[in-house]
């Protein structure tokens, strides 16, 4: 397994903290946060775990340029443009939304790191954009690297197998993973690294934007393809996926009482804090199923916090957190 190219500039292993008042606050089971908002670079999040892996690859390739694309306030896309600066690459990044009169949250720090930014207002034409300036960073000799939205290729899923591995060695007990997933990545590498390094509680993704079906087919189709390069191939399929789609009706990026409540939960109860977009999303979620009773009072939590604070300044979310 060490033979995997990796690099290693995240700060590991994120600290797990216990949550006691919120959890008092809730009435609900013992709570636990994995603090991957500390990953340590640019601000961290989850997709720091995940390119480790993937700009490894890249330099393997030989790239210069790291391409990639998301919404206007992708935390994907700002972390990948912190590493493509921290190790002299180029960054291309295809954005969606609309374009902002000051340029804020994110969008304000890819600008920082001296990413390209192209900018498409229609989501439907993210895909399209992504593929032609893809292309065109080849035809103009910057070989480009490929990284998917969300980082979540079989490569970058590696990263949360292995923090699965290292939850285990901090000497935690959890009954339940609970974290926002999205695009799959990272609830692929947890699903692997249950199976890999044995943890014997649950992974519950709660979904940002995708429905359930999408994610079990998704999620289980990553994790069996990035089990092949640790080695041999593990079948997954889609009973092995726990995801639930019941938080995520308002569409992606939409703020409501939801989120606000879960940030402001976390903030004034454990000076925690959760982003409008995934974690506030994801917490919300894990707050109404402890108050719907879904998981026992004798059960453990572990809440992963991905990261994603820097949407709280971004102009279209900062307005709209007190109401
Ligand atoms: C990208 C992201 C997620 C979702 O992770 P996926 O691997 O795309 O499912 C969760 N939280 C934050 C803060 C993110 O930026």
């Amino acid at each position: 397994m060490n033979s995997i190219p990796r690099l290693r500039f995240a700060h590991l292993p994120t600290p797990v903290e216990h949550l006691p008042r919120l959890s008092a606050v809730l009435g609900g089971p013992k709570l636990l946060i994995k603090r991957d908002d500390q990953t340590g670079l640019a601000l961290g999040g989850n997709k720091t775990r995940k390119l480790e892996f993937l700009v490894a690859e890249a330099q393997a390739n030989g790239a210069r340029t790291l391409v990639s694309a998301g919404a206007l306030q992708s935390n994907h896309c700002r972390q990948t443009a912190a590493v493509a600066a921290k190790y002299g690459l180029e960054c291309i990044l295809v954005l969606n939304g609309a374009s902002p009169l000051v340029p804020t949250g994110n969008y304000l720090l890819d600008h920082l790191f001296g990413a390209q930014v192209v900018l498409v207002t229609e989501r439907a034409d993210r895909d399209r954009v992504f593929k032609e300036t893809f292309d065109q960073a080849w035809a103009d000799g910057k070989r480009p690297y490929l990284v998917p939205y969300g980082g979540s290729s079989p490569t970058g899923a590696l990263g949360y197998a292995f923090a699965v591995q290292e939850f285990l060695s901090q000497g935690f007990h959890a009954d339940w993973m609970v974290f926002g997933t999205s695009s799959g990545g990272t609830q692929a590498g947890l699903v692997l690294g249950q199976r890999v390094f044995g943890y014997t509680g649950k992974v519950l993704g709660i979904s940002i934007d995708e429905s359930q079906a999408w994610l079990k087919t998704h999620v289980s189709a990553l994790a069996a393809e990035a089990s092949e390069r640790l080695g041999e191939r593990i079948e997954f399929g889609p009973q092995d996926v726990l995801a639930t789609d019941a938080y995520c009706a308002a569409g992606y990026g939409v703020l409501t009482n939801l989120e606000r409540e879960a940030v402001r939960l976390f903030a004034k109860h454990e000076g925690i804090l959760l982003d409008p977009v995934y974690t506030g999303r994801a917490a919300g979620g894990m707050i109404d199923l402890i108050r719907t009773g879904f998981f026992k009072q004798e059960e453990t939590i572990l809440f992963w916090n991905t990261g994603g604070q820097p949407a709280l300044f971004a102009e279209k979310y900062q307005a709209h957190l007190l109401e």
